[in-house]
This record gives structure tokens, C-alpha cells and sequence, in this order.
């Protein structure tokens, strides 16, 4: 399959990896937003978190572990999780991911 993060878990396309499992694979958002921007991503492919969580409730919950778990290691004490569920929401690549950020103050309401 033609999928960016597809190649990023094969290695085919480079990309500062952060932590790989089994399970997953986490590493920096190519246009950070923040001092910290990390995309947590499954190691197969789903078009987004929403089909994901249907299909394996428990690698949904991996990967929010996994994500809590790297903002841990890098000592961050606040940081927002974010999820883009389709192209209106911002999703504008559709492999299932994460983002991690931190490292900033963030604003309420999201944009
Ligand atoms: P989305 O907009 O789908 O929620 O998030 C996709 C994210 O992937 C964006 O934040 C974008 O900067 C990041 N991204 C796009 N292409 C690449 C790439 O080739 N390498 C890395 N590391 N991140 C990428
Ligand atoms: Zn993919």
C-alpha cells in the first residue's frame, strides 16, 4: 500500500524514531508545533483513530498508554494528546495516529 507512515514502521522513509514496540511505533512530527510533537502510530494500517478503536479497542489503548508513557520519559508535566479524525478535523494523513504535544502553554478551544 501507498501509505507514508506505512514506510516510516518499514523504514523505506526516514524519521526520528522515539520508541518502537511490537505494537507501535512513535516518532517526531516532521512540523512541530511544539518543542515536543511526537506522532504515535500503530505498526498496521488503519485509515484513522476512529476505525482503529472499532476494530482493536486494545491497540487503542496502547497506544494512549504508550503516548502517556513517552510524555513520562520526557518529563513533561502538562501536555495534550490531539486525534484528527477525518479531512475537516485536520486529518491530512490517513494512517491511524497520535499526536503528542508539549513543551508549551496551548490554547482552549482548539482551533
Ligand atoms: P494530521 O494532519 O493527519 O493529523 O497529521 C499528520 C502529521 O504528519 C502532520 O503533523 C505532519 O506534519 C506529519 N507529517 C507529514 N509528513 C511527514 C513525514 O514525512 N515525516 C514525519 N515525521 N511527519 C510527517
Ligand atoms: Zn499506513
Amino acid at each position: 500500500m501507498d501509505c507514508l507512515f506505512c514506510k516510516i514502521v518499514n523504514g523505506s522513509i526516514p524519521a526520528t524514531i522515539v520508541k518502537q514496540t511490537e505494537k507501535i511505533t512513535a516518532f517526531n512530527d516532521i512540523s512541530p508545533q511544539a518543542p515536543t510533537h511526537i506522532l504515535i502510530i500503530p505498526n498496521i494500517h488503519f485509515e484513522n483513530m476512529g476505525k482503529l478503536s472499532e476494530a482493536d479497542e486494545k491497540l487503542s489503548g496502547e497506544m494512549l498508554r504508550e503516548a502517556s508513557a513517552i510524555a513520562k520519559d520526557l518529563g513533561l508535566d502538562s501536555w495534550r494528546i490531539n486525534i484528527n479524525t477525518g479531512a475537516s478535523a485536520g486529518q491530512s494523513v490517513f494512517h491511524a495516529h497520535i499526536h503528542l504535544l508539549g513543551g508549551r502553554t496551548f490554547a482552549w478551544p482548539p482551533g
